[in-house]
């Protein structure tokens, strides 16, 4: 955009999404980073693989000091995805690609319970941190704007109904052979929700200075596009 001096507006080094379960954070993230020639971090794949590595050691998800003990051992890298791959980062858990287990449904059940506990999420947020100090990003996620990353130079807050969210996700499942009702994925959006809305800390909501975008009834490519308009300070 021509800006009074002349110059090129400059575009934001860092960029929040934040929002609930399934209001498309990580495919619009991903296709906006992908315009910009930035790197996309979905943190949600961080909480996702932790809690992977504690149903396989048995760590029962209730408890905290078993969960903060694995958070304080792993060594947890996140990155771009791997060619041909149709998730959006890839996902080392102590130097191996576990990419492949964040969406099992017992991940995608404990979750929440996992990402409760206060040290946990002071672990995972350092990493998320150094990853976002190197390079220019697009971070998505539920804390981004309000504590990951509260100097963001653009935060974006995506919202839909359950409804929306339930119906997208339906789709996505299915494609990926996982046929589930749309009301029993609404169920479980909701559930989480409400634990990752009603946590003390860190719980999702909107960064005051957040723009918040309600996406029922806009396909990817417009939410997409609004996002861009925003970095690029187009109006
Ligand atoms: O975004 P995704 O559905 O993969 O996130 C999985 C879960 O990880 C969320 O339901 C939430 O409990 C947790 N999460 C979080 N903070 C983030 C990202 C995800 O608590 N920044």
């Amino acid at each position: 955009m021509a800006m009074a001096g002349g110059g090129k507006k400059k575009l934001p080094r860092t960029i929040a999404i934040d929002g609930p379960s399934a209001s498309g954070k990580s495919s619009v993230g991903h296709l906006v980073a992908e315009r910009l020639g930035y790197l996309f971090l979905d943190t949600g794949a961080t909480y996702r693989a932790l809690t992977w590595l504690a149903l396989q050691r048995s760590v029962h998800l209730e408890d905290e000091q078993g969960l903060a003990g694995l958070a304080a051992r792993v060594d947890m890298k996140l990155g771009p995805p791997a060619a041909g791959s149709c998730e959006r980062c890839t996902i080392w858990v102590d130097g191996e690609d576990r990419t492949s287990v964040l969406r099992q449904p017992e991940v995608e059940a404990g979750v929440s319970l996992v990402s409760r506990v206060p040290q946990v999420r002071r672990a995972m947020v350092a990493v998320q941190r150094r990853l976002a100090s190197r390079r220019k990003v697009v971070m998505a996620g539920r804390d981004i704007g309000t504590v990951v990353l509260p100097n963001a130079d653009l935060k974006v807050y995506l919202d839909a109904s359950p409804e929306e969210r339930a119906r997208r996700r339906q789709e996505e499942m299915a494609a990926l052979g996982r046929p589930f009702t749309e009301s029993d994925v609404r169920q479980r959006i909701l559930r989480r929700d409400a634990i990752d809305s009603e946590r003390e800390d860190s719980p999702l909501r909107a960064a005051e200075d957040a723009i918040v975008i309600n996406t029922d009834g806009l396909n990817q490519e417009q939410v997409v596009e609004k996002v861009l308009t925003l970095a690029e300070g187009r109006s």
